[in-house]
């Protein structure tokens, strides 16, 4: 480029002023095929898909409905051209729903906390009550309990050009709970990482290193379902099979990224325990990684990259980087592999303290979100595609 532009304009590009360097930027901008990539996302594709996802109703895990919804995702997948899509198989047998069994990642587990409450709180928690859902149709979709037994959860992966060996996991857990439609918790995260997959496979798209869009199950239960991949997965990584076949079934994790509730960010509570109607002015796309991860330095790193995809790439919102990530399918991963999550809010000091009046409840449904609210996902979603574009290498030709 530089050469280029000596040949075109001779010595004159020698004292080439900063204000005219200035004004070639927007063509080089034009030229990033990353942003022709991140154009493929929009609006209205994104709430379509978290709409669809709402037909199954809070997909509950060992529930028809949720077996429904993953049947469906797995077929979305197929139909983006994917030839490739697997599920993972795991049993459930609860103890305690909130202290799962099996080992946790780290001592830190369940220990690192979120980061302290400040300011004005709200109490949480899951609604069990299926009267507090006053439509009675959907009321009726989510009555079935959950069984205990065997589980299912599908991925589906990119494959890198050149190093196919290793790959970036982008996930999102499908299951949900609480009578309403687990639209924000977790359709938001879900369409996201459904729309990314389509993206990445969309004509002209190829990319160096692999990417595996995994959708979670038993997020809600303990994070079963990444711990069941983990335990099953880990030791297979950068394996070749069969040797020679230039084939990995699991390629070497390079990163971890969770998507966990996209879409509301009104604010702290008011005086008065409720929560502001429209979006706050502030509203970001909150980034964190875990300061008492064994891999803290590395996953702040990656927290860095996306913060950077975000002022390139996200149309309306800024982000913002935390320490605390928590609660979500990316902390077993992270002791393993550089591990984040991307959120509407940060999870432990503002979600855990009251910050989203529908989680887990029966109002987190796709018509309580405003296209506000929807656009902040998206935000997610193009940072996400972005970071993870740059980060494997990924080109388009027309
Ligand atoms: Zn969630």
């Amino acid at each position: 480029m530089k050469l280029l532009v000596v040949a075109r304009f001779g010595l004159a590009a020698l004292f080439i002023s900063p204000v005219f360097a200035q004004t070639l930027a927007p063509d080089a901008a034009a030229e990033d095929p990353i942003k022709a990539m991140v154009a493929r996302l929009d609006l209205e594709s994104y709430k379509a898909t978290i709409k669809s996802l709402t037909q199954f109703g809070d997909r509950r895990q060992g529930t028809d409905r949720n077996r429904a919804a993953l049947n469906w995702i797995e077929a979305q997948l197929k139909s983006y051209g994917y030839t490739n899509t697997a599920r993972l198989k795991y049993d459930y047998f609860p103890t305690d729903p909130r202290r799962p069994s099996g080992p946790p990642a780290s001592g830190a587990d369940g220990a690192q906390g979120g980061g302290r409450y400040r300011g004005v709180r709200t109490p949480t928690g899951v609604n069990n009550d299926p009267l507090k859902q006053p439509d009675e149709k959907l009321r009726a979709l989510n009555a079935q309990a959950g069984d205990v037994g065997p589980r299912e959860e599908v991925y589906c992966t990119k494959i890198g050009t050149t190093h196919p060996e290793e790959m970036y996991i982008v996930g999102a857990h499908m299951d949900g709970h609480g009578w309403g439609e687990a639209a924000n918790d977790d359709g938001s995260g879900t369409a996201l990482v459904m729309e990314l997959a389509r993206i990445f496979m969309s004509p002209g798209v190829k990319t160096e290193r692999s990417i595996r869009f995994c959708l979670w199950n038993n997020e809600e239960t303990g994070l079963n379902g990444a711990r069941a991949y983990i335990a099953q997965r880990a030791a297979l990584q950068g394996k070749e099979e069969p040797a020679g076949s230039s084939q990995y079934p699991e390629p070497k994790w390079l990163g971890m990224i969770q998507h966990d509730m996209m879409l509301l960010d009104h604010g702290m509570p008011l005086a008065d325990g409720t929560i502001p109607k429209a979006q706050r002015p502030e509203a970001d796309v909150n980034i964190e990684f875990q300061s008492m991860a064994k891999l803290a330095a590395e996953a702040q790193q990656l927290a860095w990259a996306f913060y950077a995809a975000n002022e390139a790439y996200a149309t309306d919102y800024p982000a913002a980087v935390g320490p605390h990530m928590t609660n979500t399918d990316s902390t077993p991963f992270m002791d393993l592999v550089p591990a984040i999550s991307l959120r509407e809010n940060e999870r432990g000091r503002e979600i855990g303290a009251g910050w989203d009046p529908t989680w887990h409840q029966p109002v987190d449904l796709y018509a309580t979100f405003s296209d506000k609210d929807f656009r902040l996902g998206l935000n997610a979603a193009q940072t996400t595609l972005g970071a993870i574009a740059r980060l494997t290498g990924a080109t388009l030709t027309k």
